[in-house]
């Protein structure tokens, strides 16, 4: 087995085992690999990081931090993918969210996706009605 620090093209990088260099070649050149923080299929090996002599005021990463941020970083990412679809693909309503939810759910007005913003009460007052809606937490946008 051989282990390989490997990117991809949005600069995550992560680790990953194959049987032999051979099978890493022939995996990435079909796109067999992907990344486990964006699904990026172009990926290539990561300059593995010198093992640099530590002096005594560097700070020590611990793994259990860098698990978090990994965590974090997948978290943010599928929020952010959700949220594009989202804006893509469903019509903004601003602040009438609740009110236009409700039209649509009674057969006022015309059944659409859409998106935008309601308050904690009037999310309550969906709920309670039996109307369907999901939340998507509000992130650091990404100009991307
Ligand atoms: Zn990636």
């Amino acid at each position: 087995m051989i282990q390989y620090r490997l990117k991809c093209t949005n600069g995550h990088r992560f680790d990953a085992w194959f049987l032999d260099g051979a099978t890493y070649d022939r995996q990435s050149a079909v796109g067999g690999i992907s990344c486990p923080f964006c699904g990026d299929d172009q990926i290539g090996k990561a300059p593995m990081a010198p093992n640099l002599a530590k002096s005594k005021n560097d700070k020590q990463i611990e793994p259990a931090e860098l698990r978090a941020t990994e965590v974090a970083e997948r978290i943010l990412n599928a929020v952010n993918r959700l949220r594009k679809k989202v804006e893509k693909n469903y019509e903004y309503v601003g602040d009438n969210f609740a009110e236009e939810a409700r039209s649509i759910y009674y057969g006022e007005t015309e059944k659409r996706g859409i998106y935008g913003e309601a308050s904690e009460q009037e999310t309550l007052d969906l709920e309670e009605e039996g109307i369907e809606f999901f939340r998507i937490p509000i992130g650091p946008r990404r100009n991307d």
